[in-house]
């Protein structure tokens, strides 16, 4: 049901209609920028959840692991199964909240990590384990509430909480973390009031006598921002998949996208001037126009609201969308290139010839952000991995000092 049926290699390509490219050697280029910020012992945990933000989870698991990650984190108890199924034995940590004790023996049973959010959680946990008289203590990962609002025990009272945790015979506490709320913005002052509550929690904790094993905190936006907030581990989702977090982030690191998509043209006709395109005649010809249509449209992730809003890229040339984005197709005014035929294909995100389209351009059209871009393309479009260099971003400061070819 989860993962993408992944197909390997262009040959495949020939066949689609539409699909999505994920590079690896994008990726593995990525985890490697950013081990660089990591001193060697801190430990860097792919964040893998949503099926990879939308690259297909098995494919960047073991793609990140062997670049130099070490962890892997996922939101729910399917995504961590399907990673286990794809043979990944590597520790998965679960970042949502697990409530049922039905759910407690899955991640027994399938060697995963919970978050503890609650001392009612830590009992239930408990109390499942105890009647799995076959596991070991299950390993949890104690998630402290330093300003976030979402999961998590408020920091006042992490010591008692801790406490708790460790006096249930069937847990063992692996790590303690918390979430920044706030770690893209350029006012640094919020993040840093939530560093140091998280840092007075843990000074608590271990006034109780507890040393906690493992600390994290930092997403991507703040394991680019300073290493004082790194701790044992960073847990990178967006990073990792080429973006940068914020704007003032995007030269810390020569980050390169791993995600393409791309469509083939289904038909091209001429259209006379006056002529309503697509439903509700959202774009009239202003004149007779060279029309392409596109077998990709909003049931495969392309958002329906960048209607005569986007541009595609073909042979290396930007080119207008014009008309309402239907469900299945969309419609391109491709006047500009002569003899353009059936079978062509689209770049709607990605790069050709020296030309870029980023999930950052869709989502700043959009109002929204990137990760929910990434997160949008539909299992529909089969993911198809093509190791290629990937081109630098515009951006780009940084060199890359050979990272890309191992
Ligand atoms: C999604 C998530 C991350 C990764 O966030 P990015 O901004 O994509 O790096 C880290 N920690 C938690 C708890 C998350 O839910």
């Amino acid at each position: 049901m989860l993962g993408w049926d992944y197909r390997f290699g262009l040959a495949e390509i020939e066949r689609e209609r539409a699909w999505v490219e994920i590079n690896p050697v994008a990726i593995a280029h990525n985890v490697r920028q950013i081990r660089r910020l990591l001193l060697p012992q801190t430990a860097l945990m792919a964040i893998v959840k949503a099926d990879a933000y939308g690259h297909g989870a098995p494919l960047v698991a073991q793609t990140a692991l062997e670049a130099g990650a070490s962890w892997l984190g996922v939101a729910t108890i399917p995504e961590g199964i399907e990673l286990r199924e794809s043979g990944i034995s590597a520790p998965i940590l679960i970042l949502g909240a697990v409530n049922t004790p039905e759910q407690v023996r899955a991640i027994a049973r399938w060697q995963l990590q919970p978050t503890v959010c609650s001392p009612k959680q830590a009992f239930i946990f408990s109390e499942a384990m105890a009647e799995l008289t076959e596991f070991a203590p299950l390993p949890v990962h104690l998630k402290l509430d330093t300003g976030m609002s979402r999961l998590g025990t408020d920091w006042q009272d992490a010591p008692a909480f801790a406490q708790l945790v460790r006096s249930l015979p069937h847990l063992k506490i692996v790590s303690i973390y918390s979430h920044l709320a706030t770690a893209d913005e350029p006012d640094p002052s919020v993040m840093r009031q939530q560093q140091h509550r998280f840092e007075q929690a843990i000074a608590a904790i271990r006034r109780v006598g507890i040393q906690p094993p493992q600390l994290h905190l930092a997403n991507s936006a703040a394991t680019l921002t300073d290493p004082a907030l790194h701790y044992d581990m960073v847990r990178t989702g967006l990073a990792l998949y080429g973006l940068s977090p914020a704007p003032h982030l995007q030269h810390v690191l020569d980050l390169r996208p791993a995600l393409q998509v791309k469509a083939r043209i289904t038909q091209v006709k001429t259209i006379p001037a006056g002529r309503g395109v697509s439903y509700g005649y959202r774009f009239v010809t202003p004149r007779s126009l060279r029309m392409a249509v596109v077998g990709i449209g909003y049931a495969d992730g392309v958002p329906r609201q960048l209607t005569n809003r986007m541009q595609v890229l073909i042979r290396g040339q930007r080119v207008k969308q014009i008309g309402t984005i239907t469900m299945d197709q969309l419609m391109l005014d491709v006047s500009d290139l002569p003899n353009l035929t059936e079978g062509e294909v689209v770049t709607l995100l990605g790069w050709d010839g020296s030309e870029r389209i980023t999930a950052d351009d869709w989502a700043n059209t959009l109002n929204t952000i990137s990760w929910e871009i990434l997160c949008g393309f539909k299992h529909r479009l089969p993911r198809i991995a093509v190791s290629a260099p990937p081109p630098k971003s515009n951006s780009a400061s940084v060199e890359s000092k050979g990272d890309l070819y191992f």
